[in-house]
């Protein structure tokens, strides 16, 4: 049997969450209606994954579900917003009915913990690829953004940096195995929003670690019109990650491997001392500072210095 659009949308996505802020008209009509309370403000994202892109070929559909929103719901927490709503758009080469509902089961698995409720959907033919456009609410005159950062700010990352960029390494190199946390870290990550709302109004600066540390924490530096130095020592890294740069013989290996979606953000010592008991459940480490010299210093041990303006650069010994 041949599913026309609208029966896919409708067996596949309707009223799947039920938690969460209603739209005034959902899935159905043309548009969507909604609307946004008089205190809060809008924050919306967009984001694509193109199979054999983003994503290996033949990926399993679920876990597929779950990262297309995590890595949408990862931006919303990079700006301390509280997800409400988001559409979604699948282009998919042929009508596979089993696919659509374990990807339908992995996506509805996480909005329904995150109150998310999907407001939209189109489906068309051609290589598969999935976007999600993702909305969140912000109190009013609040948000983090990459512009903010100051002098003498210290910089702080979320959880463990390179796992993800290792499972990919590692599904690349061997399939798939269940028990390999690196892989499981690259196929479902866990975005960071009840970091992010705690984060609002004491970080000066903030973004979600997608493209790889180096990049994304030159955004942030460009953004503030600063540059910084990391201490190599303090970058929080696994066991397996650690054994990893030892194999590929590449310190910086781990600053360049994207998909981590843990936090990278800037504040004052005093702002961080201040909400450090609001922190407690998060690991947060400290592993560098703002400075007035542009760029990104890598400060290793040794003394050496890497620089890493543009992902990889070269090795400078001060
Ligand atoms: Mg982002």
């Amino acid at each position: 049997m041949s599913l026309s659009e609208f029966s896919i949308i409708e067996e596949f996505f309707t009223s799947k969450s039920n938690a969460g802020l209603c739209p005034i008209v959902g899935i159905g009509d043309d548009c969507a209606v909604l609307d946004v309370p008089a205190d809060k403000q809008l924050a919306v994202s967009t984001d694509t994954l193109v199979e054999g892109v983003h994503f290996l070929p033949k990926s399993d559909p679920e876990l597929l579900g779950h990262k297309v929103l995590a890595v949408n719901l990862s931006d919303l927490a990079a700006m301390g917003a509280t997800p409400a709503w988001a559409s979604l758009a699948i282009t998919l080469p042929s009508i596979d009915k089993a696919w659509l509902s374990l990807f339908s089961k992995g996506f509805f698995s996480l909005a329904k913990r995150h109150s998310l409720q999907l407001i939209g959907g189109d489906t068309t033919r051609g290589p598969l690829s999935i976007t999600v456009n993702i909305m969140g609410l912000l109190p009013k005159h609040q948000r983090l953004t990459r512009a903010g950062a100051q002098l003498g700010d210290g910089i702080y990352v979320s959880g463990f940096i390179g796992n993800a960029g290792l499972g990919l390494k590692n599904a690349r190199a061997g399939g798939f195995d269940a028990r390999d946390k690196d892989l499981l870290s690259y196929l479902k990550p866990n975005p960071k929003i009840t970091l992010g709302q705690a984060l609002l109004n004491v970080a000066s600066s903030c973004i979600d670690i997608s493209d790889g540390l180096s990049a994304d924490l030159n955004h942030i530096l460009k953004a503030s019109g600063v540059g910084a130095t990391v201490w190599h020592e303090e970058l929080p890294l696994t066991h397996s990650v650690r054994q990893n740069i030892e194999e590929v013989g590449d310190v910086l290996w781990p600053y360049s491997t994207g998909d981590d979606y843990e936090l990278c953000f800037t504040m004052p010592d005093a702002a961080y001392k201040g909400i450090q008991e609001k922190l407690a459940p998060y690991q947060i480490s400290k592993i560098g500072v703002i400075e007035r010299q542009k760029g990104l210093r890598i400060k290793m041990a040794t003394g050496e210095v890497a620089t890493l303006n543009k992902g990889y650069d070269h090795f400078n010994v001060e």
